[in-house]
């Protein structure tokens, strides 16, 4: 699947570059250019994406006290950047703050950005994207839910699975590696959770990140010296 994966864009890029060399009419060397460097940052993307998902599969998870908060906000701003003014609106609501957490800082805020940027990228322009959180004694959850194009029932086992897309041109399209419900998978795992899907297609997805009650922890002490210097800033 990988060298499959990899040897499409480079493949591309190979052919683009020749094509290239030999052309002289302006417009088409830039028509050229526009697709190499696309499919160059495709090939990126995918390394990238492979070498994030190996990373979390080969280590484990830091024991970091994170909180819920914190992440859900960098995944929103994730999402503002990836919808990029198309005019998906992405509400957040319910996040309780002081709620923390013990984990992998980089592997939640990498967990629940993925969702929220396919909630944004397979979205309408006018639709909205809700973030939601949840805790209780059993689980603490962040819930992702879209108005996009849903996700068909015959495909909803698969869609973690790595490199699967239900459409291969709107992946393509929209810029996707396809890994990135696996790695969600794969963080949710980490911490002892799971995560759920449910979609209808044509009114919209819902995904959520499950992670046992257990994590919780009480808010970390703060230092005399944070304490001083939070009251330094604020005057
Ligand atoms: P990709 O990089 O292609 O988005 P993912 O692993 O993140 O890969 O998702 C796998 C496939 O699941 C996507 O190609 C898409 O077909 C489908 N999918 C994921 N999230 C959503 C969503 N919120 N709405 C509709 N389809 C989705």
């Amino acid at each position: 699947n990988i060298s499959h994966e990899l040897k499409t864009p480079v493949g591309a890029v190979a052919v683009l570059a020749e094509a290239l060399m030999e052309e002289t009419d302006p417009a088409v060397v830039h028509r050229l250019s526009d697709h190499l460097v696309e499919e160059a940052h495709r090939a990126v993307r995918t390394i990238d994406d492979l070498l994030k998902l190996s990373e979390i599969e080969s280590t484990s998870v830091g024991d970091e006290i994170v909180e819920l908060g914190v992440v859900v906000q960098s995944a929103v701003a994730r999402g503002r950047v990836v919808d990029g003014g198309r005019g998906v609106e992405i509400t957040s609501l319910d996040v309780p703050g002081g709620v923390w957490l013990r984990g992998d800082e980089r592997q939640l805020t990498s967990a629940v950005g993925n969702l929220v940027e396919n909630a944004v990228k397979y979205s309408h322009a006018g639709d909205v994207v809700q973030v939601r959180t949840r805790v209780d004694e059993t689980a603490v959850e962040v819930m992702v839910a879209d108005q996009g194009i849903g996700i068909p029932t015959r495909d909803l086992d698969r869609v973690f699975e790595r490199f699967y897309r239900v459409d291969r041109a709107r992946s393509r399209e929209t810029g996707g590696t396809g890994l990135g419900l696996s790695i969600v998978r794969r963080v949710a795992a980490n911490h002892g959770g799971e995560v759920l899907v449910s979609s209808q297609e044509g009114e919209g997805s819902t995904f959520v990140l499950r992670l046992p009650a257990s994590l919780v922890v009480p808010p970390p002490e703060r230092s005399l010296i944070d304490l001083h210097e939070e009251q330094q800033r604020r005057e």
